[in-house]
């Protein structure tokens, strides 16, 4: 029997959130793509939902991007399994999700990116909604470069030091799953 405080629990509640910090980049695309229906097509205004719709939205992103946060720091077991068996031929093809990834590291274009984003959302009219969809939709491809990347990242050519990468001290993940404990 498994109590609250047993091994068993503790190891699946570690699991469970191991399971959403690997799947919190889908997530958030969800999310994203949520907020977007949301501006095309309003809930009714005044409702309960229609209010606490949008809360629940930036509860996601919030709770999302600091799962992505946590599962970044070491390759889970379930990254370890997909790993692609031709990973190095997987990256040659991803080169341009590296160089969007690397853009990250550019502070004031990150800031550009970000007044854009919160800009976007004050362009009255249809040409404002279009362009703040587009913007919007552009954050889930900023989302997938960044997971590519970070699975595969021991063959990204920017972060090695003759690729010009400005990601030096990157560390090389480990082999071992560093977030598995055995019980
Ligand atoms: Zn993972
Ligand atoms: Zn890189």
């Amino acid at each position: 029997m498994a109590g609250a405080n047993s091994p068993e629990a503790a190891r699946s509640a570690g699991g469970a959130a191991a399971w959403w910090g690997h799947h919190s980049a889908k997530l958030l695309i969800a999310t994203i793509i949520g907020a977007i229906y949301l501006r095309i097509e309003p809930l009714p205004p005044g409702s309960m939902v229609s209010l606490l719709a949008p809360i629940a939205i930036m509860v996601l992103v919030v709770i999302s991007w600091l799962l992505i946060r946590a599962h970044s720091r070491r390759l889970c077991e379930a990254c370890m399994s997909a790993m692609p068996l031709n990973a190095a031929a997987v990256a040659a093809r991803n080169t341009r999700r590296f160089q969007v990834t690397h853009l990250g590291s550019n502070r004031p274009l990150v800031l550009a990116y970000f007044a854009v984003l919160v800009a976007s959302a004050f362009i009255p009219g249809t040409i404002g909604l279009v362009i703040w969809t587009a913007v919007q939709a552009s954050m889930i491809y900023l989302v997938l470069s960044y997971s590519s990347h970070r699975m595969l990242q021991p063959w990204c050519p920017l972060c090695s030091d003759n690729g010009g990468g400005n990601w030096k001290d990157v560390e090389t993940p480990d082999p071992v799953p560093q977030g598995y404990q055995p019980a």
